[in-house]
């Protein structure tokens, strides 16, 4: 991963229930694009795929575990009541 590359990483989110989940964190462009590409199809209505952008590599290998994730989501997140964070099996 080069320092110029842009990161992201893909929480899904529930606006029914207003719950998030963290699936996958560290991605490349061509990565995340693909997860999408293959997520999409299969999401129930009123659930989101939401790519954030990553500043940093995170050192956390689940991507479920990863605190800075869930920081970003909850400082980026423009929703009120803010979300709450549920896990989910990894992909
Ligand atoms: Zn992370």
């Amino acid at each position: 991963m080069t320092r110029n590359e842009c990161l992201k990483f893909l929480v899904l989110y529930d606006a029914g229930e207003n719950e998030y989940s963290v699936i996958a964190h560290n991605l490349s462009d061509a990565a995340t694009r693909r997860i999408v590409n293959d997520w999409q199809p299969h999401l129930s209505p009123g659930i989101a795929l939401i790519a954030l952008d990553q500043p940093h590599t995170h050192p956390t290998s689940e991507a479920e575990d990863c605190q800075p994730c869930r920081e970003t989501v909850a400082r980026s997140a423009n929703i009120t009541p803010k979300p709450k964070f549920k896990r989910r099996k990894p992909l």
